[in-house]
Formats: C-alpha cells, sequence, structure tokens
C-alpha cells in the first residue's frame, strides 16, 4: 500500500549506477545481485528525491514543481521500485520493536530486508527470532558455537542440554573456552557466556545425558527448532531419538555435527515432511555403504585421539546457523531451496552435496502417517 505520508529511501544494501543517463543499474550488496532498467530523465530526478527524509506527498510536489511530473507518474515508478526492493518505506512507529533492540539488530534487519520486500519485514524477521525458542542437545564445538551464533542473532530462548565438562583439550576447539572453565560443567559457563553476548536472551539449563528411557518429548514439544551436536552414546543414536519426536510435532531441526567425520559436514536442515529425515539419510547410507564391511578398530582409546581444529567446527557452526536463522526468520522459502547434506575438504577447499532423497514409504516421515497435532 501506497500513502502520501509514507517515508521512502534508497535500501542501504543497494548501490545504483546511472549508464549513459538512459540505464540504472541497482547492485544489491548482500546477494550479489544485479539488476538494470532504462530510465527516462524524470525517472532519475525521482531517485534524486528519495532521499529517505521527504514524505512522498512532498516528493509528489517537488517533481510536479521542478520537473512539470504528474503524482500518479510518481507513484507508479515508487510502486515498481518498492516491488524491485530497491527502495523502502522507512518504518517510522512500529511497535515490533523497541528502539533500542532496533538499534542493537540494525545490521542484522538491514540484511534481512535485502531478501523481504520492506525494511518493516526486516524489523518482522528479527522479531521472529526474538519470539522463538531453540534446544541445542550437545554443546561442544558445534553445539557450543551454534548457540553463541544464535544468542548473537538474538534468538529469544536458548536451552543448553549437554552432561558433560569443560576439558583442557577444548581449549582449540571450543569458542567458549576459558582456562578457568576446566572441570566445570560445559551447561552453566557457556550460560554464563552467552549472557555476557546478550542480556536480553534466556538461558536454560539441562545438565543431563541421553539414555533410551531419558524422555525427550516433553522439552522438545515446547520449543520452536531443535540442534543435535550429541555424540553420547553415538550421533546415529541420539539423531534418530531426536528427529522423530520432531517430526511427531512438526519441529524443524539441526543435526549439526557430532559426527566422527563432523569437521567435514554440514549437517543437515529437517523440515518435517519436506526434507529427508534421519531415518530417510539412514536409508540411504545403508544402501550406498551396504559393500563396506568395517572392521573392529582395535584401539580402545581412539575416542580421544579424534583430531578437532577451532577453525573447521567454525565452518560447520556457521554453515548450520545461515541455514536455522534463514529459515526461523522466514528469510527464504527452505521448503523450495533446501540443502542436502555436503561435506567440506580441508585440502582444496571443495563442497560437494551427497544425492539423498526423501523416501516416500519412510517410516518417520513418509507421506501417509503425517502426523497431526
Ligand atoms: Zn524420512
Amino acid at each position: 500500500m501506497i500513502n502520501d505520508n509514507a517515508v521512502y529511501k534508497i535500501k542501504d544494501s543497494v548501490d545504483l549506477f546511472l549508464s549513459n543517463e538512459k540505464y540504472i543499474l541497482a547492485y544489491f550488496m548482500n546477494t550479489r545481485q544485479r539488476k538494470s532498467f532504462k530510465v527516462n530523465e524524470e525517472t532519475v530526478h525521482l531517485l534524486e528525491c528519495i532521499d529517505g527524509t521527504k514524505s512522498l506527498a512532498e516528493i509528489k510536489e517537488v517533481m510536479r514543481k521542478k520537473y512539470d511530473v504528474l503524482p500518479l507518474y510518481v507513484t507508479n515508478i515508487i510502486k515498481a521500485m518498492v516491488k524491485e526492493r530497491i527502495i523502502t518505506e522507512i518504518n517510522k512507529n512500529n511497535n515490533i520493536l523497541l528502539e533500542d533492540e532496533i538499534q542493537r539488530y540494525s545490521r542484522q534487519i538491514n540484511y534481512f530486508a535485502e531478501f523481504l520486500d520492506s525494511e518493516e519485514k526486516g524489523i518482522a524477521a528479527q522479531r521472529k527470532l526474538m519470539d522463538s525458542t531453540v534446544i541445542i542437545f550437545g554443546i561442544g564445538a558445534v553445539g557450543g558455537d551454534i548457540a553463541i551464533e544464535l544468542a548473537m542473532a538474538g534468538i529469544g530462548k536458548i536451552i543448553l542440554y549437554d552432561f558433560d565438562q569443560v576439558e583442557v583439550s577444548d581449549a582449540c576447539r571450543h569458542m567458549y573456552f576459558k582456562e578457568k572453565y576446566i572441570n566445570k560443567n560445559k551447561t552453566s559457563v557457556l550460560k554464563e557466556e552467552l549472557q555476557r553476548i546478550n542480556k536480553n536472551i534466556k538461558v536454560e539449563v539441562l545438565q543431563e545425558s541421553m539414555k533410551p528411557d531419558t524422555n525427550i518429548e516433553d522439552i522438545i514439544k515446547s520449543v520452536d527448532f531443535a540442534v543435535n551436536t550429541m555424540d553420547e552414546p553415538y550421533i546415529g543414536y541420539t539423531a534418530s531419538k531426536i528427529s522423530r519426536v520432531c517430526i511427531k510435532y512438526n519441529i524443524a531441526h539441526y543435526i549439526a555435527g557430532g559426527f566422527d567425520a563432523h569437521l567435514a559436514s554440514t549437517g543437515e536442515l529437517i523440515i518435517p515432511y519436506i526434507t529427508p529425515c534421519v531415518e530417510c539419510y539412514a536409508k540411504h547410507f545403508k544402501k550406498t555403504l551396504k559393500d563396506w564391511n568395517p572392521k573392529k578398530h582395535p584401539v580402545r582409546t581412539r575416542y580421544k585421539e579424534i583430531g578437532g581444529l577451532a577453525s573447521m567446527s567454525l565452518f560447520s557452526t556457521s554453515y548450520a546457523c545461515i541455514e536455522i536463522i534463514k529459515y526461523m526468520a522466514g528469510l527464504i522459502p527452505m521448503e523450495k531451496s533446501f540443502k542436502i547434506r555436503g561435506e567440506f575438504l580441508f585440502t582444496d577447499m571443495s563442497l560437494t552435496y551427497l544425492d539423498v532423497e526423501k523416501n516416500i514409504d519412510c517410516p518417520i516421515c513418509g507421506g501417509g502417517l503425517k502426523y497431526e497435532s
């Protein structure tokens, strides 16, 4: 809707170039997208008028007096440029966020706005994050760092589920590591760190391990999104247990780490009934690895020797958080553009995606068994 009191501005993330006085090239800095438009002299003058201070009525007045341009023409060009996401209405008195919240998240809101129609929708996307609760099972190198990135993004409530203590060897893997935290519960020290980053978010701690009889249904039912990186007793077990409950209650989740080879993995976003679920992945691996016959490893303490590198963990962390934030803030229709798990190689920096399909006969997410709450 266009109204005469509205004040418009060219989006902060858009640069405009005029070529030969006939074409305007709009360059979108965040998406690297370019759009070019054939323009006349009046449109160039109109663009100069959209300075973020004048109302539409004032712009119409200037255009009529100085350049003899009809108000209807101005309205139509403004509408077209809003549609092309080049300009946005400045949001004056919104009730979506408080002024200090807008300031805190201003960079992020500007970033979000590039994918949405208006600055107001960017603010609404931020609000969605702030109204959300995320549980993170396993807060080691990947899970702990995901908590940090989500706290920075302003997720309203984060629940940390882990039973482990900080060890000295976490020094080169966990971003929240401090020497004074050694032997302390990961959940309580990470809670402290998160609240230092963002005092406005709530952090709840569940100092627990996951056993076959552990009931996770009640806690998962209460969240908007779940992340699993829990590798005890092993990732296949925790992922299957968590994914089954999430699918039952239609909650999107991310399996982000905890694999033996997780330093190379992007993990996977699971949107119930849309993307492949954990069981669909398991079926894929059962098929593709059917000729593999793993030999039992003779070294019993091998678990302690599995390598780690903070930069690689952060790669997996950031990849997962980009997907989680995109999905939760509603920036991209993920239902149409989700990614299957990828493998990133340290040696040649390649990123290769697996070829896994949703199994329509899957006992967990297959068509006929959709859970209705
Ligand atoms: Zn499935």
